[in-house]
């Protein structure tokens, strides 16, 4: 008695929130870079869930660890230790050259807790007086949908309704170094912000920006915090998209990818001296490092290292890359992106495409009205790019 795709939109709409437009296919079952519907069509993931999914769908070492997981313990909440645990903050710390985690499950909570690390940052290290500590965030951001990070936001859309906003944010232009030292005061605390910007558009700081902000940050003595959700592991074709300037930011804000798109788990990395500032009491999550999420997470960390995801994505990325920009059709205004994280800026709406590259069998999604996100699994091979490539030049051309 398995449901048909429409009567499974009809009942989806009818139940559900309507906080989100998703294109018109339902997903069944998924493996490696393909996703079927119910009816056995077959599509090409070109989303990758928003970069969650870099190690592929249901990746085998990663399933292997959440069954072994699964028969032995999946949450004690942190009322007591559990075994997952420790082994996962080593292997985290060591990736990122931090000292020191702290783990909740989705990404919008880990920007929560940077803010309030922060915050509580400038008030017990850096002095500011109470209840004075600012943020500066970029316009174009995207952090999640919880208060803070909506507060953050220079959307409209994201905030109408749902104000009183939260105070202490200042926002400049991304990329905008004057502007970002005008914004400094002695009252700030860190300055947040994406290496690359996902849901503006794929979008790219002007060279030198994250090196010459960090500088900056360290000269005013500010928090230098990269929200990698998204840029960050393998995606970019570097391991952390901070590292196209070779910079280590103070903070990295890490989930999406770090379940291997398998368990919701998501972190924020930093040294002592900032994340030392959080006692018992003063933050958590019941299932925040459970035992579960961390054994999957290990596995998905492995599979980027083994399966030299980051390299992979850098290579594969400057072909994909280079072959979009061969498609001749006066609406695409710009080809741009790090590894295979690639946006197609049109001058019209992207939805048409989107629609018309679905029924060719490959899913991608709109970004920003006007921009196709291409963001395949990073274990795409690239007979399977060149069969992409054929299906987006035949709807791009039309
Ligand atoms: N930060 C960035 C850069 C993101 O791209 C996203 C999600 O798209 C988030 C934060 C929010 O993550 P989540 O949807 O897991 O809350």
């Amino acid at each position: 008695n398995v449901l048909e795709s429409n009567e499974i939109i009809e009942q989806t709409s009818k139940y559900g929130a309507n906080n989100y437009h998703p294109l018109p296919v339902v997903i069944a079952e998924a493996e490696g870079i393909w996703v079927k519907d119910p009816e056995g069509n077959k599509y090409m993931d070109m989303l990758s869930a928003y970069s969650a999914v870099n190690q592929g769908h249901r990746h085998p070492k990663i399933i292997e660890a959440l069954k072994e997981q699964a028969d032995k313990v999946t949450l004690t909440s942190r009322a007591f230790h559990n075994d997952q645990l420790g082994p996962w903050y080593e292997k985290i710390c060591k990736l990122t050259n931090k000292e020191m985690t702290l783990p909740m499950n989705t990404g919008a909570e880990a920007v929560e807790t940077a803010i309030k690390a922060a915050r509580r940052w400038a008030y017990d290290v850096k002095g500011v007086e109470a209840d004075k500590a600012e943020i500066i965030a970029c316009i174009g951001n995207f952090h999640g949908r919880t208060m803070s990070a909506v507060s953050l936001s220079s959307e409209e859309e994201y905030k109408r309704g749902f104000g009183p906003m939260l105070p202490g944010i200042k926002l400049i232009p991304y990329g905008d170094l004057e502007a970002l030292k005008a914004a400094i005061t002695p009252n700030t605390a860190a300055f947040l912000f994406e290496p690359i910007q996902g849901e503006a558009g794929i979008v790219i700081p002007p060279e030198g920006f994250l090196k010459e902000a960090y500088d900056l940050c360290k000269q005013e003595n500010v928090l230098y915090i990269a929200d990698e959700i998204q840029s960050g592991l393998a995606r970019s074709g570097k391991l952390f998209a901070c590292d196209w300037e070779s910079v280590e930011p103070d903070m990295y804000i890490l989930g999406k990818a770090l379940g291997g798109g398998v368990m919701p788990i998501s972190c924020v990395v930093a040294n002592k001296d900032i994340l030392g500032v959080f006692n018992p009491g003063s933050h958590g999550s019941t299932f925040g490092g459970n035992p579960l999420a961390c054994a999957v997470s290990v596995a998905a960390l492995e599979v980027i290292e083994e399966e030299k995801l980051v390299e992979r994505s850098f290579k594969l990325g400057e072909y994909f890359q280079t072959k979009l920009k061969e498609i001749n059709n006066p609406m695409i205004k710009e080809v741009r992106g790090r590894g295979l994280f690639v946006g197609v800026e049109l001058s019209g709406s992207a939805r048409p495409y989107c629609e018309a590259l679905k029924q060719e069998g490959l899913l991608c999604k709109e970004t920003h009205e006007n921009v196709i996100r291409f963001a395949p699994p990073l274990i795409i091979e690239q007979d399977d790019l060149d069969w992409a490539l054929e299906k987006i030049t035949k709807v791009l051309s039309k």
